[in-house]
């Protein structure tokens, strides 16, 4: 918060978490500049904790004392609602405008709406095919979590899953994906002969806790179910933040056999030496670059590379984010493995992919053994 006045050294509240109000008089915008580049500044070192190395990013959102409001709590709020863009844009502040209320009021709804929507059996996952591509059979589907809201309908998850990622909800919600996952490969195994091992994607947050390697083997355990039965798709930003914890805690899924990728990549900003040591078995290339392959030569020279370095790191490559089949061709021709994208299937629910697949001839119609675990 800011009151605009001669400026003084300001006052620090911690807010809970890694949260912190900041209460400064300064005299103008131009001082509030000067004072927010030397908080940039005072936190740019790498700072040494025991082993660990920690890379602090301030984000700050900004409201003005008297202009935005005269009341605290409405101040706190005001900073909040500009906090929260600014963190998914990725600036380092941004200040308080009226259009954020009703962002906020939005966002506090789906807050307070999420901790239900287990209960009331909002959420829904939907399957999207993996297609190996030399073979032209679907090997894998990634699961996919929607919210069927009573007031907004079917909200994505780019628009919840931060949220619950920030109140700590995403645990709940990756053991229920977990679970739904799993009950849905046996279901498709029992009762339509279809084995189809399932990707879920896993947060960040989910991952650095230190008991997630118990929830996941007990749901296996819980479902009968071998490590085969899943595969689990982490972000770059795990690698980025903390390569060495990142390293550990895959290494033990690897053990367990159960099956690595890394999502999005590209969007990251993990070099190839952190890739290297890494324990996965496949790389997502990013849709952003492959979306518009045919039309872009910059896309693809890092797509042609990046499934060189890949293929030479021994890791699988799966594109996503395929839309025609121009750009299936050239993957094909490239010596991609995997491929995934509305051109061959958008993400849909469980029986429609049933469906799908079986009037698709990407569908392996061989004989399976289907294991009686
Ligand atoms: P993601 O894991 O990278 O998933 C791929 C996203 O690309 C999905 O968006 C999918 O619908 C979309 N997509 C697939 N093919 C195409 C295409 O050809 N063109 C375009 N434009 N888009 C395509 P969706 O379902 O909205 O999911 C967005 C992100 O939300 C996911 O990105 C993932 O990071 C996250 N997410 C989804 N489900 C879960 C979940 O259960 N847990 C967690 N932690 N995150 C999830
Ligand atoms: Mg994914
Ligand atoms: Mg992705």
């Amino acid at each position: 918060m800011c009151i605009r006045d001669s400026c003084d050294t300001g006052q620090v509240f911690n807010v809970g978490g890694n949260a912190f109000v900041l209460l400064v008089k300064v005299s103008d915008r131009l001082a509030l500049h000067e004072r927010i580049d030397a908080i940039q500044q005072a936190m740019t070192p790498v700072f040494e904790l025991q082993n660990f190395s920690l890379h602090i990013n301030v984000q700050m959102g900004i409201a003005w004392y008297p202009e935005h409001d005269r009341s605290g709590t409405k101040l706190l709020e005001m900073a909040g609602a500009a906090l929260h863009p600014a963190q998914l844009k990725g600036l380092p502040m941004l200040e308080y405008d009226d259009s954020m209320f009703r962002t906020t009021v939005e966002r506090l709804e789906l807050i307070n709406g999420l901790n239900n929507a287990i209960r009331e059996n909002e959420l829904v996952l939907h399957y999207q095919p993996k297609l190996d591509i030399a073979r032209g059979i679907v090997t894998e589907v990634e699961a996919l979590v929607r919210w069927q809201h009573p007031q907004y309908g079917m909200v994505p998850p780019d628009k919840f899953i931060s949220l619950a990622e920030q109140t700590g909800f995403i645990h709940e919600l990756t053991l229920w994906v977990l679970d739904t996952v799993l009950q849905q490969y046996r279901r498709w195994r029992d009762e339509e002969s279809i084995v189809l091992p399932i990707a879920v994607n896993v947060s960040a947050e989910s991952l650095r806790t230190p008991e997630f390697f118990d929830v996941v083997e007990s749901a296996l355990e819980r479902n009968s179910l071998s490590a085969d039965a899943i595969c689990l798709e982490v972000t770059e930003s795990v690698v980025v933040d903390n390569p060495q914890a990142a390293i550990a805690i895959l290494d033990r899924f690897q053990h367990k056999g159960i099956r690595l990728a890394v999502d999005d990549y590209g969007t990251g900003y993990s070099s190839l030496a952190q890739l290297q040591q890494l324990p996965v078995n496949e790389l997502k290339i990013d849709k952003a670059f492959v979306t518009n392959l045919t039309s872009r030569q910059a896309d693809q020279v890092i797509v042609k590379s990046t499934i060189e370095m890949a293929h030479a790191l021994g890791l699988g490559v799966v594109a996503e984010g395929i839309e025609d089949a121009a750009s299936l061709e050239w993957l094909q021709r490239h010596g991609c493995d995997t491929a995934q994208g509305y051109f061959i299937c958008r993400p849909v629910p469980a029986d429609e992919l049933v469906e799908w697949l079986r009037q698709s001839h990407y569908h392996d119609r061989r004989p399976r053994l289907v294991n009686a675990e």
